[in-house]
């Protein structure tokens, strides 16, 4: 995929929980990503520039829009500008980057997406994706998360799964009680990991101690891509 820097204008702004913000930009129609990767935003702030990376959250078959989900950090750098952006602002962008990609070719029939809070961006674009598009292959999705309040998406991937019946989402709770399944994210992994493919996405530690679980049950690492958020 070519690497372009191109225009984004903020068409959609919404928080979808109390610190997770939704963002909408129109770009080129000619743009073009793989699910899964991310692109940089140019982000000014008291006359000072950073390049942040945002996960793509849409699925790249819909064209001349990207979709985000932004966790608001207090005090951070880009959350304080993302906290002000209005419909009708514009931002500079740059990409696409990124290798965490679906694995068209291995062969395996099911697919288990792990994500934490908005490590669910770029899962949510692959399976949306691909769901559609390998109707005999299994799609999982542990989606973790601290309270139900937190759950954005819900409702849409509560559709997403009526409409497919080869995809199962798994909201997973760490500091609610409730009737759904609770703790780690990483609990609910599957002990039978044989002919699986694992995706996973969040924060360094998620990330590190998911891997080092599946590899201890024998997973090789051609079978886990993974994607850092800091
Ligand atoms: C490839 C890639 C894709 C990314 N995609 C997304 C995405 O789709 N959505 C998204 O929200 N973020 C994503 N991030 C993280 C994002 O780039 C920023 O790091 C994040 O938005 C914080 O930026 P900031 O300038 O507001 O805060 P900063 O001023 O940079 O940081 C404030 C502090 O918050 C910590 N921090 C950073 N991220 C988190 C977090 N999620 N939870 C708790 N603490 C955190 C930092 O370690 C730092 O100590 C991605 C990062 C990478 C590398």
């Amino acid at each position: 995929m070519n690497i372009q820097t191109f225009t984004g204008t903020v068409v959609n702004r919404e928080m979808l929980t109390d610190d997770v913000l939704f963002l909408s930009m129109t770009v080129p129609e000619t743009f073009s990503f793989k699910a899964g990767q991310f692109i940089t935003i140019k982000i000014t702030r008291e006359r000072v520039t950073r390049l942040k990376s945002y996960s793509l959250f849409n699925p790249p078959s819909r064209k001349g829009k990207l979709d985000f989900c932004i966790k608001i950090i207090e005090s951070g750098f880009a959350s304080e500008v993302f906290k002000k952006t209005k419909v009708g602002d514009t931002f500079e962008l740059k990409g696409p980057f990124g290798h965490f990609v679906f694995d068209e070719n291995n062969g395996l029939q099911e697919h288990w997406f792990l994500g934490a809070g908005t490590g669910v961006a770029p899962l949510y674009s692959m399976i949306e994706e691909y769901v559609r598009i390998f109707p005999q292959q299994k799609f999982v999705l542990l989606f973790g998360v601290r309270e139900q309040k937190n759950l954005f998406y819900n409702r849409e991937f509560m559709a997403l799964m009526k409409k497919h019946h080869n995809f199962s989402y798994v909201p997973v709770l760490s500091r609610e009680q409730w009737s759904g399944k609770k703790g780690h994210v990483q609990d609910h992994l599957p002990q039978d990991v044989s002919g699986k493919t694992f995706y996973i996405c969040g924060l360094k530690e998620l990330v590190l101690e998911t891997k080092e679980l599946l590899m201890k049950r024998g997973v090789s690492s051609d079978c886990i891509k993974s994607e850092r958020y800091d």
